[in-house]
C-alpha cells in the first residue's frame, strides 16, 4: 500500500506507471523531470491531456501529501500544455480537474490531472 512515507516508485499492475514508464504508447505532449503528459484516450473537449507524476501515488490527495513539489509541477505542466495548445489567454481558459475516489469518477487510481479546454464549460460538473 502506498502512504506518503512509502511511495511506490513503480507499480507494475497500474496502467499510468506503465506509459510513464513507456511500456504502454500514449501521444505524450509534454515530459518534465517529475511529470509525463499525454492525450486521454476517450476526450471529452478537443484538448483533454492528462498529467501525471512519474512515480506512483493513488490520488492528488496522496500524492499531496507525499510529494507536495510534484504535486505543483503538475500545476506548472498544465500552463505549458494549455500554452501548447492555445487554450490559455483572455480568450480561452480551461478546467483542471482531480477526480479523487470512485464516487468522483475515478477510475485510473494513479493520481492525474485532466486538462480541458477548446469548448465552453458548463457548471456545476456531471
Ligand atoms: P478518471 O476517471 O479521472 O480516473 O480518468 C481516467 C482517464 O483515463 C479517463 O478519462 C480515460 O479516458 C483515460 N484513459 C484510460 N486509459 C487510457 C489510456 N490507455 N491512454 C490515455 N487515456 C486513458
Ligand atoms: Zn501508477
Amino acid at each position: 500500500m502506498t502512504s506518503p512515507t512509502d511511495p511506490t516508485p513503480f507499480d507494475p499492475d497500474c496502467l499510468f506507471c506503465k506509459i510513464a514508464a513507456g511500456e504502454i504508447p500514449a501521444t505524450i505532449v509534454h515530459e518534465s523531470e517529475t511529470t509525463v503528459a499525454f492525450r486521454d484516450l476517450n476526450p471529452q473537449a478537443p484538448t483533454h491531456v492528462l498529467v501525471i507524476p512519474r512515480s506512483h501515488y493513488p490520488n492528488a490527495a496522496e500524492l499531496a501529501a507525499g510529494e507536495p513539489a510534484t504535486a505543483a509541477d503538475l500545476f506548472d505542466a498544465a500552463r505549458e500544455i494549455a500554452v501548447q495548445e492555445g487554450i490559455d489567454g483572455p480568450d480561452g481558459g480551461y478546467r483542471m480537474v482531480f477526480n479523487t475516489g470512485a464516487a468522483a469518477h475515478q477510475t485510473v487510481f494513479h493520481a492525474h490531472l485532466h486538462v480541458l479546454g477548446g469548448r465552453p464549460m458548463g457548471w456545476p460538473p456531471g
